[in-house]
């Protein structure tokens, strides 16, 4: 007897009515893709319920995996037993027997197979008597049980099922449409992607670079950033802009109080060329109200002017140490304080106006014909496949 299942519960997709088939489908195809450096797993779907068949290999490092895909609630080991009394008994005994750190448990059985013998009732004080008397030092308590075992009697078998593993909740990535992830070098953009992601959109990211003032390790630390959010949502292109040029203009023509708000005007306008080209229906940034000057209300409201493009600001209401929580969770903090330069630390006007107007902006702005810049910057991206990492599992062959 051995723990040959793990059973996948997706709440929250329950909801979703008409939807829910494609949900369903796309968590399946997320979680084979997470799985793919496991060869002997299948996932399998059947009514309600999705499984992973094990098939021999260790569940450990295979609910390690699936903590990180998003659209799962919880997961547990299961045993599939057929659908006789003696069967469950062992399995529900198993499970006990293999849990730890318990003292008080309660088994809760569920019958949807009405062709089963045994009412759920019933059923459920046989296998706590069987229990009881197969073991030492347990008691059942139905109102705080350290452990729930729980019994599911189903048309084509039993499913026995303990501990609940917490997932991380959200949407299937890809059910949701794409964004274009505005990554910077720092703290906040890799989180307010793994928030986008969460909501089941599916990511590609621009980085603004300007060499010879930011260097290779700056660039590097952004697609190190794009790496390590691929554990959450698979590969991610990586588009990198040359900005330099277009940079130095505008810091050399537009008055030090505007220079960093028309900076941040022609990211949009070449975000939304890359959109446009990839066939993208949103932007998402790390913008936050009120952390620096060019995030204040007046602020974001100048920049989003030159775009119509929905921008997706998962960060925009929260306090920096909540922020800085999930980037210590998601694995993204160490590498977004490393100190290599981003073209915005380089170029930082001594003054930069954080009530900035849309009129001023645009008359800024008018003084000179940007669209060149804006073109060869366009004509210049160098796109990159981040893909994730999936280290095999050696297989019988490779050992020999
Ligand atoms: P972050 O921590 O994400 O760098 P920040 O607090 O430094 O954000 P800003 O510098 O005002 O804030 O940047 C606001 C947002 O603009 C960033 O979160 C990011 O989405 C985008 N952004 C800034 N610089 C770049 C860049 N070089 N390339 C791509 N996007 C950028
Ligand atoms: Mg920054």
């Amino acid at each position: 007897m051995e723990y040959d299942h793990i059973l996948i519960r997706y709440g929250e997709m329950a909801l979703k009515g008409k939807n829910i088939k494609k949900f369903i489908i796309r968590l399946q195809e997320n979680v084979q893709q997470k799985l793919k450096a496991f060869p002997n797993v299948k996932v399998k779907r059947t009514q309600g319920r999705m499984f992973i068949i094990l098939n021999g290999s260790d569940p450990v490092p295979i609910i390690e995996k699936c903590k990180d895909i998003f659209g799962i609630q919880s997961l547990s080991l299961a045993i599939k037993v057929e659908n006789e009394p003696e069967a469950v008994k062992e399995a529900a005994l198993y499970a006990l027997k293999n849990s730890e750190e318990v003292k008080k448990f309660k088994v809760t059985v569920k019958r949807i197979n009405k062709d089963f013998p045994i009412r759920s009732q019933e059923f459920n004080q046989i296998l706590g008597g069987h229990l009881l008397s197969n073991t030492a030092g347990y008691t059942v308590d139905v109102h705080q049980p350290d452990l729930e075992i729980k019994v599911e009697i189903r048309n084509e078998a039993t499913y026995i099922t303990s501990s609940v593993v917490k997932g991380l909740g959200g949407l299937p990535v890809g059910t949701s449409g794409k964004s274009l992830l505005l990554l910077s070098g720092g703290i906040d953009s890799p989180v307010a992607g793994y928030l986008a992601m969460k909501r089941g959109v599916q990511l590609e990211a621009i980085h603004f670079h300007s060499p010879p003032f930011t260097s290779d390790r700056a660039k590097q630390k952004v697609l190190d950033l794009a790496k390590q959010l691929t554990r959450f949502g698979g590969s991610i292109k990586v588009h990198i802009v040359p900005f330099t040029k277009l940079q130095q203009e505008v810091f050399k023509s537009i008055p030090d109080g505007y220079a960093m708000t028309i900076m941040r005007r022609m990211m949009m306008r070449i975000s939304e060329r890359v959109c446009e080209q990839e066939s993208i229906l949103s932007m998402t940034t790390g913008e936050n109200l009120g952390q620096v000057a060019s995030q204040t209300m007046e602020s974001m409201n100048t920049i989003n002017e030159v775009t119509n493009y929905p921008v997706i600001r998962p960060l925009v209401t929260m306090d920096k140490s909540d922020i800085i929580h999930i980037s210590q969770q998601i694995g993204t903090y160490e590498t977004s304080i490393l100190p290599y330069e981003d073209c915005c630390t380089i170029f930082v006007p001594k003054a930069p106006k954080t009530k900035p107007k849309r009129e001023k902006a645009n008359y800024y702005e008018s003084t000179k014909d940007y669209t060149a810049l804006i073109e060869e910057a366009v004509s210049g991206i160098e796109t990159v496949k981040v893909t994730a990492e999936t280290t095999m599992e050696p297989t019988f062959e490779d050992l020999f």
